[in-house]
């Protein structure tokens, strides 16, 4: 079957992320990976499905809705790409985890959305730590603050925080921010409040996974080294 080169992608991923884990003296099956689907088609997600994915992450709620019915059941779905207000209602029942809420604005909808249908959303905080103004997030000083607030709302629940590293040639050069997201992280639990609890820290792509995982990462959001380069 021609989808099988996802076979070899994903063994040849597994070890790297072993490696990782063990220069860290950490256990694989601390570390959750997600394959980013993004670009690709239900034939692709599925196959990557059958040879051991079982969390898959878009950055476009378009793509979710869209390829949402091909896809079989069972799998994590995560949205880890900007999210707008207004296009909430679209994916709140679809989605396991909202890796990417930077205001309140947009929690509150995301609550109100998830009460409607009953549901407690868990999401994460995205943390946009190199301060690129391009990007979405919150910055490292308003985290604590921001998941106070949130932790008022009633149909949420903060799992954790995430961050988008630049893209850059040498990896190394993103350890401090690791280093930072991990220090957030860990003062999460500081926070008393029901619906928070530091579960997850998502950082860490294609490019630099084993530095993130180094550096206390336990979701990765890889694309690239799974599916190949994307055609958009
Ligand atoms: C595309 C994307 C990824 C995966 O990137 P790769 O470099 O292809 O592994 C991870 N996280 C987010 C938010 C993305 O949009």
């Amino acid at each position: 079957m021609a989808l099988s080169y996802l076979k070899t992608q994903l063994a040849e991923l597994e070890l790297e992320i072993n490696e990782a884990c063990s220069k860290a003296s950490r256990k694989r099956d601390e570390i959750t990976l997600i394959g980013v689907t993004k670009t690709y088609e239900a034939d692709v997600m599925n196959a990557s499905i059958a040879y051991g994915i079982t969390d898959i992450g878009e950055n476009k709620v378009q793509e979710i809705t869209r390829k949402y019915d091909q896809i079989v059941k069972g799998v994590k779905w995560h949205l880890i790409g900007h999210l707008q207000t207004n296009k909430v209602k679209y994916i709140i029942d679809k989605v396991d985890l909202i890796h990417s809420v930077d205001s309140l604005r947009l929690a509150e909808e995301i609550s109100n959305r998830a009460q409607k249908i009953d549901k407690i959303q868990d999401i994460l905080i995205q943390v946009n730590v190199a301060d690129e103004t391009q990007k979405s997030g919150v910055s490292p000083d308003s985290v604590i603050e921001l998941v106070q607030e949130i932790s008022q709302l009633k149909n949420i629940k903060v799992c954790g925080l995430m961050n988008i590293a630049p893209f850059v040639d040498d990896p190394e050069t993103l350890r401090s921010d690791f280093k930072v997201m991990k220090g957030l992280f860990d003062r999460l639990n500081d926070i008393k409040a029901d619906n928070v609890e530091a579960k997850f820290l998502s950082m860490g792509m294609s490019g630099d996974f084993g530095i993130a995982i180094e550096e206390g990462a336990n979701m990765i959001r890889v694309g690239t080294r799974i599916y190949g380069k994307r055609n958009y």
